[in-house]
């Protein structure tokens, strides 16, 4: 690193410390100094600034003073979680022999070596851990032939998955998963998708061998064990494989077997959507998400779980209605539901507990979670076996059951074992309780008679050296030491003591006192120093015999975890539902959309909390025959919630829960597209226009007719004219040509002339009356269009003077003029291909530049952004 010394000359422990830094450049070095992780150099310096650190400083290399800050090390965690949350890299270094072994042998310096590096996504403490999000690592493999092999791994609990997805669809799964980290090779990592995740990308070579090399970390002759993997998700495995495997010293935590995702079984959303949608976090401005809205979990897995299906919602009528019977016979079934939230209620995080197990670098509370989790899954599988019949339980419910209580459990081991009250730390000691294990309970013995002789040698000594206020007293370095006050030390120093095992032997002089030994103190201290060390060793042993059982049990014991944040989302669906006004949705294959008094669940919820109205619910229909609303209102009408809203819907039915409405028919849906309110939160260097029309290209160049599509204010980032124009075409292709279900909300009232030439769409708007003088928002949908001279309305009712609004009207009325002299003409605006018929260009001299280029233009080979740049292009030559 710049500004770095070379090594020369350094001290030994130094030398160390270039060594690690050498090794790992990119990453802080926290080295181990005793009680103490010490940093240095720039380290010092950075590391001082980000956690507030006093650097001070230690001895000099090459006759300079060393810049040194330090943490303590038992308040490590909480210093790396800060350091981690600021985007930096940790690598620790630590002791890996005691002083004494190192005296031994002769060395000048501790042994020490780096045994971890510290980053987002291979964390396992529950510091540094989001309880209810996952920790991915992403890695991504090109495959040479256009897509991409995607893996991503969450460490702390064990999960894999993959994917193969074209690259244009890397930025809908980075939205998807959020991940912690990625691992791409140069030519992804300085793209457009992952160049805006900074620091959290790190450049990777994918291997060539990637089917063999992850094959051998799970043992098993072939990948196809577990599913049908392509090359490129078998390399990117590899390669997120090799990182954990390098930042944490060379061993893998326990991994469950890769999940092979993606295909056409899930429902697509690209990142504009997400960012529209607000699914799982608030975007700029907003503080509400769909998830806070809707989860009623108990446990952090639980809202992992229903995280994850909210972002990844499914798209098979089948599984979609398997969890729709779940949250149904949960809903009917108080007393089962009853059973099961008090079991989830506080219930620990097993699947993290595990992984830290496997990782060893688990805490005593580790295994009680284990212990405490198993626990709680008997009593669910009661819960559950305890319903009556009648209705069946449902087979999700069923298979959740089965796996909840694992074949191999170690629960009754473990509470045999465990202590009633566990120490921190596995050091303290303590962690097994009495009556486990003889052989610990007689070493402990042996350590408690120790320490009971010790308190009787105290009362014999008092007598034999005549010191009533004598008092044994255990020090740091020199061990049991019996203290006398100053004076009486002064005798028994210039008394000539009789040989044998009570002599006082002087070892410490201090103010007011001074310490003594004898031959009886020395042995008692190694006595029961000697019991407490082989008591601590079996202890461990203990400790270790336990873990193993808990790894040996370690894939039924992440069934039964996986079971109960399954279960613990049904629940909560069915909780949410239990409160009423949600409705199971039906999920015919058609492309039906009929909603009846649907809500939307974050407004509602913020208009409740602030006691504000009450929500409006409002019906939707985009049925065969209307599959396309364009609707009109003015602004803060309501027309983005309703969009929304049922958007939401969408997701909502499809990832398996309830949805806020009276009643709900929503024929599956394939890929989700909105384009709400997003287009102004983006800068990023491009005109919001520019923004706007990448997004409805990209919505024009996917969607189908399985598709659903919510678009609001479609050509608001240009002037009048061609952003009508613009909204008039993306109506008729999505109308004739995508035939997707629609949702279009428009401030241009010229539009609703389409209606009458677009069989489909069906005009709607938002109602708004006058009262007492003041506008009065309905928040209510009806059909047809509104009343256009709205805005000079609003005018009026805020005291613009009365011969302005005259002048507007007088304006207003030419301007609708002109209008509708131009309808013909834009009815055929050649904008897009599909819709209008070419040829029928009005009749301009063909030496007009601007109709020149236009001919010279061939739509059907245009990249959605050279089609823009044309655009743009065109507009110059105006
Ligand atoms: P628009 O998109 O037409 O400008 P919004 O959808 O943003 O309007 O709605 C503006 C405000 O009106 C919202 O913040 C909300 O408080 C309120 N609102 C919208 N829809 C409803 C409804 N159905 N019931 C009650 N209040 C609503």
């Amino acid at each position: 690193p710049p500004g770095l010394p070379g090594p020369e000359g350094a001290t030994p422990a130094m030398a160390q410390w270039f060594a690690a830094k050498a090794a790992h450049p990119d990453a802080l070095v926290f080295f181990r100094m005793g009680d103490f992780f010490e940093l240095f150099f720039a380290d010092a310096v950075t590391a001082g600034e980000a956690l507030g650190l006093a650097v001070s400083h230690r001895g000099e290399h090459q006759g300079r003073p060393v810049p040194m800050a330090g943490v303590p090390v038992h308040a490590m965690e909480a210093y790396l979680a800060r350091l981690i949350r600021r985007g930096f890299r940790v690598a620790i270094c630590e002791q890996m022999e005691s002083p004494e072994a190192a005296k031994a042998r002769r060395a000048p310096a501790v042994r020490r070596e780096v045994v971890r590096v510290v980053t987002p996504a291979t964390v396992t403490e529950e510091a540094l851990l989001e309880g209810a999000r996952p920790s991915w690592l992403l890695a991504l493999a090109p495959d040479g032939a256009g897509r991409v092999g995607a893996a991503w791994l969450d460490v702390s609990t064990g999960q894999v998955c993959t994917e193969c997805l074209g690259v244009a669809e890397m930025g809908a799964l980075l939205a998807r998963l959020e991940p912690a980290e990625v691992l791409a090779p140069e030519s992804l990592a300085a793209g457009d998708a992952l160049t805006p995740l900074g620091g959290t990308v790190r450049e990777a070579a994918p291997p060539r061998d990637g089917a063999r090399l992850a094959a051998e970390a799970w043992g098993v002759a072939g990948l196809a064990a577990f599913g049908s993997f392509t090359e490129g998700e078998a390399a990117a495995l590899a390669m997120a494989l090799d990182y954990v495997r390098a930042t944490s010293g060379g061993t893998l935590p326990r991994l469950a077997p890769p999940e092979c995702r993606g295909g056409e079984n899930t429902l697509r959303m690209d990142a504009a959507t997400r960012r529209s949608l607000e699914i799982l976090r608030a975007e700029r401005g907003g503080k509400d998400c769909l998830m806070g809205a809707v989860d009623r979990t108990l446990t952090a897995a639980g809202a992992r779980e229903l995280a994850a299906r909210l972002a990844t919602p499914l798209a098979e009528a089948g599984p979609i209605a398997a969890r729709h019977d779940a949250v149904s016979f949960l809903l009917a079934a108080d007393a089962v539901r009853g059973g099961l939230r008090e079991a989830l209620r506080g219930a620990p995080d097993m699947a993290r507990a595990l992984g830290r197990l496997s990782v060893e670098r688990f805490f005593p509370r580790d295994l009680a979670a284990l212990r405490d989790g198993l626990l709680r899954a008997e009593a669910m599988r009661e819960a559950i076996g305890g319903a009556s019949g009648v209705p069946p339980i449902p087979p999700l419910l069923l298979s959740a059951a089965e796996a909840l209580v694992p074949d191999a459990s170690p629960r009754a081991e473990l509470s045999r074992a465990l202590a009633a009250e566990l120490p921190a730390r596995l050091e303290d000691g303590g962690v097994v309780g009495p009556g486990y294990d003889g052989e610990l309970d007689a070493l402990r013995r042996l350590r408690d008679d120790a320490r009971g002789a010790i308190l009787a040698l105290q009362m014999d000594l008092a007598q034999a050296w005549g010191v009533a206020s004598l008092k044994i007293r255990h020090h740091q370095q020199l061990g049991f030491l019996a203290e006398v006050p100053a004076a009486a030390g002064e005798t028994l120093l210039r008394a000539k003591p009789e040989p044998g095992p009570m002599a006082p032997v002087h070892r410490q002089s201090m103010a007011n006192a001074h310490r003594f030994t004898c031959g009886a103190l020395s042995d008692l201290d190694r006595r029961l120093s000697q019991a407490r060390d082989e008591a601590a060793r079996r202890e461990a042993a203990v400790v270790r015999h336990l873990r193993g059982l808990c790894l040996e049990a370690a894939p039924g014991i992440a069934h039964a975890a996986r079971a109960a944040a399954e279960i613990d989302v049904h629940a909560a669906s069915a909780e949410l539902a239990a409160g009423g006004g949600w409705c199971r949705p039906d999920i015919p294959e058609r492309p039906e959309f009929c909603i009846a008094q649907g809500r939307h669940p974050v407004v509602e919820a913020a208009l409740r909390r602030n006691r504000g109205p009450a929500f409006v619910p409002n019906d939707a229909d985009l049925s065969p025959g209307r599959r396309l609303c364009l609707l009109t209102g003015p602004n803060m009408a309501g027309k983005s919630t309703y969009l929304r809203q049922n958007a939401l819907m969408v997701v909502l039915a499809q990832a398996g829960l309830f949805v806020p409405a009276e009643s709900a028919r929503i024929g599956l849906v394939d890929r989700l597209f909105s384009r709400v309110g997003t287009a102004d939160d983006i800068a990023g260097g491009r005109s919001t226009f520019m923004v706007e029309m990448s997004e409805t290209a990209a919505v024009l160049n996917q969607a189908g007719p399985r598709s659903f599509v919510v678009l609001d204010e479609v050509g608001r980032g240009t002037a009048t004219w061609d952003g009508l124009a613009i909204a008039w075409a993306v109506l008729e292709a999505l109308h004739d040509r995508l035939r997707s279900r629609t949702l279009f909300a428009t401030h241009f009232h010229e539009l609703t002339a389409l209606a009458g030439k677009l069989p489909e769409l069906a005009p709607a708007a938002m109602k708004v009356r006058e009262h007492r003088g003041q506008v009065v928002f309905q928040h209510l949908v009806g059909a047809g269009a509104s009343e256009r001279s709205w805005g000079l309305h609003v005018a009026r009712l805020a005291g613009v003077p009365r011969e302005v609004v005259g002048r507007a009207e007088v304006v207003l009325a030419s301007l609708e003029e002109r209008a509708r002299g131009l309808e013909p003409l834009s009815g055929e605006l050649p904008l897009f291909a599909g819709t209008a018929a070419r040829g029928t260009a009005p009749p301009a001299g063909a030496e007009d530049p601007v109709l020149a280029a236009l001919e010279a233009l061939d739509p059907d080979s245009m990249a959605p952004r050279e089609a823009l740049e044309a655009l743009y292009r065109l507009k110059t030559l105006l």
